[in-house]
This record gives C-alpha cells, structure tokens and sequence, in this order.
C-alpha cells in the first residue's frame, strides 16, 4: 500500500493512520456509559479527569449491578451490588472532585445486561435529563470481543443517542430530545482519536483503585506488590498508546462527531 493513502495503517503494531484527531476541547458536560462499576474508569478515567479540570461536569451511567465481579462463589450479591455502588460513586469523586456530577445506575443484573427497547428508553432518557456535550461508552463493535454486557453497553450508548436526539422517540419522556455533539468509544476497534492524558495518569489509577472488591478478580492485585504491578501496568499502557503521538500517556477512541 502506498504509504500516503488516506486511512490506511502506517504502522501495523498501533494502527496508526494519517487521519486521527488529537484533544477535543474541554465540553461543558460528559456523560460517560459503562456496563459495570470501573468500566468507566478503565475506558476513560484519565480522560474525564482532564475535563473535570478543566471545567466540565462528569456524570456516570452504569447499566448493571455489578453482582458478577467476584471469584468468592459465597458473596452475598446484594451486598456486593451495594458495595459496587458506593465504590462507583467514590471513583466518580476521585476522578472529577467538585465537578463530579451524577452517578447512575440502571440496575441490570450483571451478565444479564440486553440491548433491548426498554433499555435503550432508559438510557435516551438519561441523555436527555443530563443533557451532556459528549458521550462515552464501550465500542460494541469491538472484534472478538466476549463479554456480552460490554457489546450492549456500548449498543446501548450509540443506540441510546439516536433515540435521545430525535423528537418522535419516546414520545413519553418528561423531558425534551438531546442531541450531543459527540461519541467517543474507548476499547475501540478502530481508535482515531488521541487524548493527552500524561498529567492524568495518577488520577485515573486513584480511581480505579476506589474499586476494592475488584483488586483480586480484576487488578490481579491481593498484595501491595501486586497493586504496584496493576499500576505500573496500566501507566505502561497509557504511555504506549500515546508514543505514536508524542504524547507520555494517551486514551485512544473512535471519535464519531456526526450525530
Ligand atoms: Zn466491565
């Protein structure tokens, strides 16, 4: 292949092509869509915090209940629920301080989460009471991908959107459409757009480290001496995903801004 063709790989090992974009303005408000508690903060957190800083609000959709994030056969589930919650919401605090905005959950039981109509209502709905600039969710194109909550969270987003931007969709919701200016879809299959995040990294392991019942079965991390690893890996990947862009630590998205 010629090596100018527009959207054609440069390097094979990134993905790298001539047409990615780099750092959207800082919006006024995001609206970030995972199927579990930590999901957001694995997809986006280095990102949001950046926002946040910068002035943008930051609210959270998570689609299930998390009961499903554990090795322990014995947990009882609801308290697990309950606990992912509190950690969801202090992760949301961690990432966004005084910006932090709404953290919902729609309550799916984990594993079990459909894109279906009822759920897509849900999540227009929240889209069009929380009125954000800019959408993040999992890419549910994603190849090979197994998890079946992440793909509908991610159908869900994009789906979710379409229903909330135009008028004549749930015609019962108490709330006018929305249309947000933006997508971003982290673990993308095809990532086009690089966000700086090198001062960020930091935040971003903070609030994944809220999330304790997920150090074991998650973060691989029973000790202090795993925790570290769990850390030193996530900074390493950050720091390679920017390379290509020079910049030290990056979250990569597919960026679709024809809503
Ligand atoms: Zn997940």
């Amino acid at each position: 292949m010629a090596a100018n063709d527009p959207g054609q790989p440069l390097h094979p090992s990134t993905g790298l092509t001539t047409n990615w974009s780099t750092n959207l303005p800082t919006p006024p408000s995001a609206l970030a869509i995972g199927a579990h508690p930590d999901d957001v903060e694995f997809g986006c957190g280095g990102l949001l915090a950046k926002w946040a800083e910068g002035g943008c609000t930051v609210h959270h959709l998570v689609c299930t209940d998390g009961s499903k994030g554990t090795w322990n056969p014995d947990v009882n589930v609801a308290e697990l629920a309950a606990r992912r919650q509190d950690e969801q919401r202090d992760a949301a605090r961690r990432l966004a301080g005084a910006r932090a905005g709404e953290v919902r959950f729609l309550g799916y039981v984990d594993g079990e989460l459909d894109s279906d109509l009822a759920a897509r209502g849900r999540v227009a709905l929240a889209i069009r009471e929380l009125r954000p600039s800019v959408v993040l969710g999992h890419d549910p194109w994603k190849r090979y991908r197994l998890h079946p909550d992440h793909r509908h969270a991610g159908l869900l987003a994009c789906e979710g959107i379409v229903a909330a931007r135009d008028p004549h969709f749930f015609r019962e919701h108490p709330v006018p459409h929305h249309r947000p200016d933006a997508l971003l879809l982290w673990e993308a299959d095809e990532p086009d757009h690089a966000e700086d995040v090198s001062d960020f990294v930091a935040a971003k392991l903070r609030a994944l480290e809220a999330h304790e019942s997920q150090f074991e079965s998650t973060m691989k991390a029973v000790d202090h001496a795993d925790l570290d690893r769990f850390r030193a890996r996530i900074t390493d990947r950050l720091g390679a995903l920017g390379e290509p862009h020079s910049m030290r630590a990056a979250e990569v998205f597919k960026l679709i801004d024809q809503l």
